[in-house]
């Protein structure tokens, strides 16, 4: 085995074990590869090791690196930041976004989805420590979104994305106040139909993570090993 497929045999072992410490069956919880600052040929062969999803952050770095890669089948994600006139690139180019947190977004990423691709599938990103420097929206906007979101062609609403505050603060684990939110929209009357994703843990707290609900960890670094300097 590559070493890179060795790292993720130990990723995978990781989930499975925090699966079982949770009780929860292992295939409910997906991997997702952050390719940020690799090279093309690192994802392709992280594919050949049995990788389908893979995360990135920034717009024109993946549509660089998935030009020279048109020959997998690769799902991509995107979990960056998202300013309002990549929208476009993103409707064209991805199967998943991690990372809305307006309406207008959700919006431009419907109007611009060709409606010859699958629906593009979209995460809130909430800002579940109310972090001033932050993107994503507080929890209290959720529901609004949620019922907006849910409406709009072309797009599936799947769930919420999370990224903890470096510090961690007192009083409740932040991923199980992610989870309540997540719930929480289960209780609605009108549920939307996909809501099935809570996309949250990284290299150093998936374990963390899956304990509250997870059920798409975002791992790069254990995966690829560190990333270069930017
Ligand atoms: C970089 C990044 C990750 C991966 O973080 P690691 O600590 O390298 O596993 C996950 N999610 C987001 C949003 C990121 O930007």
């Amino acid at each position: 085995m590559t070493d890179l497929a060795v790292s993720r045999q130990q990723i995978l072992k990781r989930i499975e074990n925090a699966c079982t410490e949770s009780r929860r069956p292992a295939n409910t919880v997906r991997l997702l590869a952050v390719s940020k600052q690799q090279e093309a040929g690192q994802i392709r062969a992280l594919y050949a090791a049995g990788q389908i999803a893979f995360g990135e952050n920034y717009v024109q770095e993946a549509l660089a690196k998935q030009a020279v890669l048109t020959d997998l089948a690769i799902e991509w994600h995107f979990i960056g930041q998202i300013q309002r006139n990549k929208t476009r690139d993103l409707a064209a180019h991805f199967d998943w976004v991690h990372s809305v947190d307006r309406l207008l977004i959700a919006e431009r990423l419907s109007a611009q989805r060709s409606g010859e691709l699958k629906p593009l599938n979209l995460c809130i990103e909430v800002n579940i420590d109310g972090e001033d420097t932050k993107g994503g929206c507080l929890p209290e906007a959720v529901p609004g979104l949620v019922e907006s979101m849910s409406r709009l062609p072309n797009v599936r609403l799947r769930g919420l994305m999370v990224i903890p505050a470096k510090t961690s603060s007192d009083g409740p684990d932040p991923f199980q106040r992610a989870q309540a939110v997540f719930e929480q929209v289960r209780s609605y009357h009108r549920v939307p139909e996909d809501w099935d994703t809570l996309s949250m843990g990284m290299s150093a707290d998936l374990e963390q993570a899956i304990a509250a609900g997870a059920t798409m960890v975002r791992v790069g670094t254990a995966l690829f090993g560190a990333r270069s300097a930017k």
